[in-house]
């Protein structure tokens, strides 16, 4: 038949490339993780035990901070970085709308204001000079995001920070273990946020760190992830060991000693999740630098990403498809692809708070022409070939 010749679209009728829908993103659990967890559950300490200060050290030695906090998402992690941030009503955060909701979000639960800066047309990396022109008297934090995995650059940042009194916070949940300029992910801004969710470089189900040099930033978040309350011991030996005061509202962000454990055995495996990604990322630079429809994003000569997604721009002059088509074509072929992200201020719910289109025009127009290809440690040369020959059949025969 000839519509299982290999060059038909499976949209079409044709073959898949594949059988299987390999997804954009997949843990990597092994035999020592399960360990590490039921180990845990036999132990007297399923949450506010010895795992989490084990966790939170380690991970500290990891990128190089000096305090690292754990709570119980990412976007927790947010939250307390806004908080010891002291940002509150009546302040602005300049924040990317190139990143999932919770990066902008953080700033609304506290009461603040995101104000949107464009990003760099070949990265999406959130760009210092229009940072530079949203900043205003109201403005408090910058809240950056490694797009990708690719490290912002922290030293333009930096700079506009100490310039304007600003605090700088990273949110590194795409960027666990890449550097700039030599420098790790980590200590680069005044605190680094990461999350652990299964699609990122390790994970604990659920799970988030706040990183800081800072220690008055460090106390701040520890008494956050525990409803504000401080646990002052001088106090306690003063006043009774059941003396505890609740200081701020904070919320129960805590992270279980389960969690933990599972963190800290990912962990060990973080430099070959990340080697892993890169190696299949040099396949798809390769396999796609001449192929006119597409572009691989731009990577900075003096950063190392650790590429938590594989972002393709799909040249649209050449080709006479749309992006949808594109992606529901690639889709058909078996292969997972998905869009990061559709701009922060679309979503209705910043509608209603008075945000609209045109605000950021570089970050709009690409979010007109992004896919996201799958790219996660456990997939195999085989996986990795699957997406490339699927780019190029569907690429080809809407080029014609
Ligand atoms: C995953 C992610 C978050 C949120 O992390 P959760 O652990 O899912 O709450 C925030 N920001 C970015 C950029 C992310 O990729």
């Amino acid at each position: 038949m000839s519509l299982d010749d290999k060059n038909t679209l499976a949209v079409e009728g044709g073959s898949p490339v594949r059988n299987t829908l390999l997804p954009y993103g997949h843990q990597c659990i092994d035999e020592d993780d399960i360990k590490a967890v039921v180990d845990v559950l036999r132990s007297d300490w399923l949450t506010t035990g010895p795992k989490v200060a084990e966790f939170e050290k380690r991970f500290a030695e990891m990128v190089g901070a000096k305090y690292a906090v754990a709570v119980n998402s990412g976007t927790a992690a947010l939250h307390a970085a806004a908080f010891a941030a002291g940002i509150g009503p009546g302040d602005e955060v300049i924040a990317t709308p190139m990143t999932f909701a919770a990066s902008a979000n953080c700033v609304l639960y506290c009461g603040g204001r995101p104000v949107f800066g464009d990003v760099e047309a070949d990265t999406l990396l959130l760009d210092p000079s229009s940072v530079e022109s949203k900043v205003s008297p109201k403005t408090k934090a910058i809240i950056a995001v490694d797009y990708a995995g690719q490290p912002c650059d922290y030293d333009a940042l930096k700079k506009l920070s100490d310039e304007h009194g600003l605090i700088l916070i990273a949110d590194a949940c795409h960027a666990l273990g890449a550097t700039y300029k030599n420098r790790k992910v980590g200590t680069l801004a005044d605190m680094t946020v990461f999350s652990f969710h299964p699609v990122k470089h390790i994970t604990t189900g659920e799970g988030g760190m706040v990183v800081t040099d800072n220690p008055d930033f460090a106390v701040r978040l520890c008494a956050f992830r525990n409803h504000g309350i401080t646990a002052d011991h001088r106090q306690r030996e003063a006043e009774g060991s059941w003396f505890y005061e609740m200081a701020e509202l904070g919320y129960n962000y805590r992270l279980p000693d389960i969690n933990c454990a599972l963190g800290l055995s990912q962990l060990k495996k973080l430099d070959k999740f990340v080697a892993r990604r890169r190696q299949i990322a040099a396949l798809y630079d390769s396999a796609f630098a001449d192929m006119p429809a597409l572009f691989s994003l731009a990577q900075r000569d003096d950063r190392k990403s650790s590429y938590h997604l594989y972002v393709v721009r799909l040249n649209l002059s050449k080709l006479n498809a749309s992006r949808q088509q594109v992606f529901g074509a690639l889709r058909a072929e078996n292969i997972g692809v998905n869009v990061h992200y559709i701009p922060v201020y679309w979503h209705p719910y910043y509608n209603k708070l008075g945000y609209g289109k045109g605000l950021c025009p570089v970050a709009e127009k690409a979010y007109e022409e992004i896919v996201t290809l799958p790219l996660f440690p456990a997939m195999s040369d085989r996986d990795t070939g699957d997406v490339i020959k699927a780019v190029k059949k569907v690429l080809r025969v809407y080029a014609e």
